[in-house]
């Protein structure tokens, strides 16, 4: 029988410690890829791969759409809700938004986000029109 031998340790470029990396792509020793998962309620620690650390934040999508929930941001609305909001934001703040929606401020706020992200609505040239 062939003597089994172990791949050689790497140094972490994060924190400097020597690891012995479990596939030939680990780049960043165990401790420095877990990331604590952003809902207060799980609290897990999770492994990322190393182009995320620093960016994931959830240890799922689960976990991403319950907190968000909680923090009042992620409100089902309906497509009219949506294209309410499309059609008014221009005139009208999230504040009036919200009221005429009987919704959270926030939930228009970030709505207003995500339809930019989107590209749905162009945001830089939302002028409030003088009455
Ligand atoms: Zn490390
Ligand atoms: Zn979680």
């Amino acid at each position: 029988m062939g003597k089994f031998t172990p791949k050689r340790d790497k140094i972490c470029p994060k924190c400097g410690s020597s690891y012995l990396p479990r596939t030939g792509t680990a780049n960043m020793c165990y401790e420095c890829r877990e990331v604590q998962c952003n809902n207060p309620e799980c609290g897990k620690m999770f492994s990322v791969k190393p182009h995320r650390v620093g960016k994931a934040r959830y240890c799922s999508i689960r976990c991403q759409k319950k907190h968000m929930a909680r923090k009042g941001l992620l409100v089902m609305m309906s497509e009219e809700q949506d294209q309410y909001i499309i059609n008014n934001y221009e005139n009208k703040t999230a504040g009036e938004i919200a009221d005429d929606l009987g919704v959270n401020k926030r939930a228009v706020t970030y709505k207003l986000e995500v339809f930019t992200r989107e590209g749905r609505i162009t945001r830089t040239k939302r002028v409030r029109k003088d009455v």
